[in-house]
């Protein structure tokens, strides 16, 4: 057990879990954004407070436990508001039964302490501002964090080669493709960013940083899943639930046949 850190520019560090769950820090002027907690455990928050002087805010790109599992640690919560809705409506309950598969201590976490983010949100660190980008697909409030100071994009699990499209309040493919077009035009801007995800990828994943593209190869992806063209591999991830892999490029996806729709 335990966190590896690697400081990948200045202000801007990499930490993750033995799991290989992925959180990030972003040191502005005047505050620190911890995104994701990864799933360990040790306590993150000791570790963050060693690294920056700064007051440290937390900010989830999904509510996932093996992204929020240390979030108890912090007194607030940014949460995209629409994940916020689905935790309250039984999301919770969900990620709470699935502790025994990730091997960690059951906990309850306080939906008193989420904050709501939306679409247009940005969060000022001091200096600089890093904004929301909503992609809805993995789960409906997942969110993209784009930082100008560090030209970074943080993608939690919302495209990468092992999308999943089959937990209980994912989207379906139609609402993820809609969401995928919209992203890669405000993703413009970005386009020489470096893009980090929330996990280590199977071998034969293309190394990070990834970019842009990736969104684009996830959209072309699921035009070919809804046009039936796409190579569909069963996989034996879950044995009461069968999945299937299809790949486009740099973006793959694990999904169950009732969301390609
Ligand atoms: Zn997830």
């Amino acid at each position: 057990m335990g966190y590896e850190i690697k400081e990948l520019s200045d202000g801007f560090w990499k930490i993750r879990d033995s799991r290989g769950d992925t959180a990030y820090l972003i040191e502005g002027e005047r505050q620190a954004l911890l995104v994701d907690t990864a799933m360990d455990n040790e306590p993150i928050r000791p570790l963050v407070s060693g690294l920056t002087d700064k007051p440290v805010v937390l900010a989830l790109t999904h509510a996932h436990i093996d992204h929020m599992y240390r979030c108890d640690e912090f007194d607030q919560v940014y949460i995209h508001e629409m994940d916020i809705t689905d935790w309250k409506n039984g999301l919770g309950r969900v990620m709470r039964l699935s502790y025994p598969l990730f091997k960690v201590k059951r906990k309850r976490f306080n939906a008193d302490n989420f904050v709501p983010l939306h679409d247009d949100s940005e969060i000022d660190l001091g200096g600089f501002s890093v904004k929301c980008l909503r992609v809805s697909g993995h789960t409906r409030g997942s969110v993209l964090f784009i930082d100008s100071r560090h030209r970074v994009v943080l993608c939690g699990d919302a495209a990468g080669l092992a999308m999943w499209l089959f937990l209980p309040y994912c989207t379906d493919v139609s609402t993820y493709k809609q969401n995928l077009e919209k992203a890669e035009k405000e993703l413009l801007p970005y386009e020489n960013y470096s893009f980090y995800r929330g996990h280590s990828e199977p071998t034969g994943a293309p190394p990070e940083p990834l970019s842009r593209q990736t969104f684009t190869d996830m959209h072309v992806l699921c035009e070919k899943l809804l046009a039936g063209t796409a190579d569909l591999q069963k996989i034996d991830q879950l044995r009461w639930l069968p999945l299937f892999y299809a790949k486009n490029a740099s973006a793959g996806m694990v999904v169950r046949k009732g969301k390609i729709k």
